[in-house]
Formats: C-alpha cells, sequence, structure tokens
C-alpha cells in the first residue's frame, strides 16, 4: 500500500488530487471540507502540496538559448534555470547549462483598499516564500535609504490569504452531489 496517500495527521485516506486555478496540485485530507459559511477548514486541516512539474517559460536561456523553465523549490523559492540543465546523481555533477535566475519576490495587485490612505494594496511575496499586503504607494528611494510614500504593511500569516483574493491556498473543493 502506498503510505503517501494517507494522512500523517489522522491516518484518513487522502481525496484526490486536485489543483488550483494557478495550477498548483494538492490533496487534502478526506476528514477536512472547506465551509462556505465560516469560509474555514472544518475537520482535519492537512493539505499535501503536490510538488509543481516545471513550467515552461517563454523566453530563451542567455548562455545557451534554450528555453527556461520555473522551478519553485520545496521552501517556496522561485527561480528560472535552464531546461537543459540537469544533475548526474553519479557523477554528483550538474550536467548540461547551469544557468539559474532566483526571483526575488513577486507582487501582485489587489482589490483592496490601503486602511491608511484608501489606495490600493499590492500583495508581496518574498523570495522565502512569506506574503504580505503592502500598500502600492510605497516605494525606497535607495539614495537617501528612506520609505517613501505609505508605509501600511501586513505580514500574512502562514496559510492566509488576502480577504479579497481568498481561493488560492485554501481553494474550497469543487461542491459534492449530496
Ligand atoms: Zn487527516
Ligand atoms: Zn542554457
Ligand atoms: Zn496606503
Amino acid at each position: 500500500m502506498d503510505t503517501s496517500d494517507i494522512c500523517p495527521k489522522c491516518g484518513s485516506p487522502l481525496s484526490e488530487v486536485s489543483e488550483t486555478p494557478t495550477g498548483k496540485k494538492l490533496q487534502r485530507c478526506s476528514k477536512g471540507y472547506w465551509n462556505k459559511e465560516t469560509r474555514k477548514n472544518e475537520g482535519c486541516d492537512f493539505v499535501k502540496w503536490l510538488s509543481a512539474e516545471p513550467q515552461t517559460l517563454d523566453e530563451k536561456c542567455p548562455k545557451c538559448g534554450s528555453p527556461l523553465v520555473l522551478q519553485v523549490t520545496r521552501f517556496g523559492k522561485k527561480m528560472k534555470k535552464c531546461s537543459t540543465g540537469g544533475w548526474d546523481k553519479e557523477a554528483k555533477a550538474a550536467t548540461g547549462c547551469d544557468y539559474v535566475e532566483w526571483i526575488n519576490g513577486t507582487s501582485e495587485p489587489l482589490d483592496i483598499d490601503c486602511p491608511q490612505c484608501g489606495e490600493k494594496l499590492v500583495l508581496f511575496t518574498t523570495s522565502s516564500g512569506k506574503k504580505m499586503e503592502k500598500c502600492s504607494t510605497a516605494g525606497w528611494d535607495s539614495a537617501k535609504r528612506l520609505a517613501t510614500g505609505c508605509t501600511y504593511i501586513r505580514w500574512l500569516k502562514p496559510g492566509e490569504v488576502p480577504t479579497s483574493n481568498a481561493g488560492e491556498e485554501f481553494l474550497p473543493p469543487p461542491p459534492s452531489e449530496e
């Protein structure tokens, strides 16, 4: 029996693999479900994220001209690497092209108004996968080494999603026939 399909928290079987709108794959515990009324997970909250297949990008490697792929590490760091790059387990050496470009954090616009100034917030994801909401007017004056614009920042707890953008990390499972 394949123990990878057993919930490590409660020993129940995991549900079928489901996919988020952004293509991340996950399996949740069959004893857990999404309560639409309370917008919370009920029952067992174990979710197993399946490692994403590298995604081929529409970008060429600056070293060799092969397509780049986007890879996400186990810790949520993102990098672009050359699709010809690999790892020879026997020789313990990198093979092919060794081009790697780490992505240092991404921000995406949110449809939430800043509680301090009323401008829109953006969701900022650091390279280590931490998320915060910050004001879209915020900036950094590198000459003066001073933050500019609005200073509103709110770190999200692990697993928390911005209020108007819920549905990525804790996407409710498709409604079951009841
Ligand atoms: Zn469970
Ligand atoms: Zn390359
Ligand atoms: Zn603001």
